[in-house]
């Protein structure tokens, strides 16, 4: 079987893996794979925009926002690291080119959705994710220690017989021929699990691989029963990715109705609170939708056609003139809190193993993400991964390579040699 050596194994290509790749050293060899192509993430999807702290006052508020919404069960320490790190994150992405919307006096202009005690997301349009990851994706293109995979699964991590993690087994998706990929550190970015849900708003490539080979080697997870339904989908018959309706349309003003025209929730409340209270609603009419009005928007069609142009269009291209009528809505799957457990800087319980974005859990969305924090809560923490890797390989003298082919070769044989015991032992 092929096999390659690299320094840095990334698996994922959306925020997370992409913002891990540019922080980690120019003389650092990243090789960074996926599954479909470059720009089928759910990084690319986001619409709403990212979270940032306002200013020092907004401090406790931003806080206590993201605690309530996760219902408290949230890990303190990484809420506080996320909030300290947001302005500098936001400054970094403008400084590679990314640009937000601003108000009349240029300075940035700020959204609100669902949770949110005051208006402390910043946008562009309604394609913040397209417009930050394809930046990623440009500078990465640039980087020439960074090669870009496409069209590549992992479809199994590789351990050595201390049980750290020494890279994965891969497929090419034309030509389905599987090799090895052994790398000093291995990084989890393989988003949500979208992909296992009848009605999803996720790329259905999304299959929660990451969590998958985690699971099979024993690697600590947590929350996995922790999923967020996203209330407001745009309702299309028949299967597959469901169209959001970004909740900044509701941060604006846009209302909820039942079949009768009359309001039955806070538009502005959680989104699991949001979305039982719709499906309390369908149950109640025995109908498989709400409605939601956009003519209500603050602002009327000018913010409509400037701040929602893609769902504006979307519906349209549905039947749907969101000028005149209310669009049909339904939750569906969106995002996933739990995952593979991991630290402050992205590291697993396995050695070299680390684990960022929507595929780990880090604590810092509780039971429930606040609105806006995904992307934030990615960039962030595949930063400071990236940080944690360079300062191993800089403590080690060098690359974070530093296995031999015949030490591969024995790890591998001993690793092969304990699974065939512990299956006995199973069996016995
Ligand atoms: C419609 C929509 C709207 C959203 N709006 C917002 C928003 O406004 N604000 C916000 O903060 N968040 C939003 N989110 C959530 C946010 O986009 C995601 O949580 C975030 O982008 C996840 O980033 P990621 O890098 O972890 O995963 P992704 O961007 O999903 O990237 C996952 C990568 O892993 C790769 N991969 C998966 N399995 C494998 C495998 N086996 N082998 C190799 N590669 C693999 C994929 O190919 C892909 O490249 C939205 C999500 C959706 C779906």
């Amino acid at each position: 079987m092929r096999a390659e050596y690299r320094g840095t194994l990334i698996v994922g290509a959306g925020a997370a893996g992409l913002n891990c790749a540019l922080h980690l050293p120019a003389g650092e060899d990243v090789l960074v794979i996926c599954k479909g192509g470059l720009k089928e993430s759910d990084s690319f999807l986001a619409q709403g925009g990212i979270c940032v702290l306002r200013d020092a006052g907004d401090e406790a508020g931003y806080f206590e926002d993201t605690m309530r919404a996760g219902h408290y069960e949230n890990d303190p320490e990484t809420v506080r690291c996320m909030i300290a790190h947001s302005r500098e994150t936001i400054d970094e992405l403008i400084s590679l080119g990314v640009r937000f919307a601003r108000d009349e006096e240029g300075a940035l202009a700020y959204t609100r959705e669902g949770a949110h005690s005051r208006p402390r997301i910043v946008f562009h349009a309604d394609c913040t994710g397209r417009e930050i990851t394809s930046r990623l994706l440009r500078v990465a293109q640039k980087r020439t220690n960074v090669e870009l995979r496409p069209y590549t699964a992992m479809v199994d991590l590789l351990f050595g017989v201390h049980g750290e993690c020494v890279g994965a087994a891969v497929r090419d998706r034309h030509s389905g021929e599987v090799s090895l990929v052994y790398a000093g550190n291995t990084v989890l970015a393989t988003g949500g699990v979208g992909g296992l849900f009848a009605h999803s708003t996720n790329y259905r490539i999304l299959t929660g691989d990451g969590v998958g080979a985690a699971l099979a080697h024993g690697v600590a997870t947590q929350h996995l029963d922790y999923v967020q339904f996203h209330p407001t989908t745009l309702y299309t018959r028949g299967r597959g990715r469901r169209f959001l309706i970004s909740e900044s349309v509701r941060g604006e003003g846009a209302q909820l109705l039942n079949a009768a025209g009359e309001r039955f929730v806070d538009e502005l409340l959680p989104r699991d609170v949001v979305t039982a209270a719709i499906r309390e609603q369908m149950r109640r009419e025995g109908s498989d939708h709400v409605r939601l009005d956009l003519r209500t928007v603050r602002g009327g069609k000018r913010t409509l056609e400037e701040h929602f142009p893609g769902i504006v269009r979307r519906c349209r291209k549905e039947g749907y003139d969101v000028f005149s009528q209310p669009v049909p809505v339904v939750p569906a799957q969106h995002y996933f809190m739990g995952g593979v457990k991991s630290d402050l800087s992205g590291r697993t319980n396995a050695p070299h193993l680390y684990a960022v974005g929507e595929t780990c859990c880090n604590g810092v969305h509780g039971r429930n993400r606040l609105a806006s924090n995904s992307l934030l809560e990615a960039l962030i923490f595949a930063r400071r991964a990236a940080q944690d890797i360079a300062a191993g390989s800089r403590a080690r003298g060098g690359a974070s390579w530093d296995h031999t082919q015949q030490e591969i070769d024995a790890m591998l044989k001993a690793r092969r040699k304990r699974v065939k015991e512990e299956t006995h032992h199973e069996g016995e």
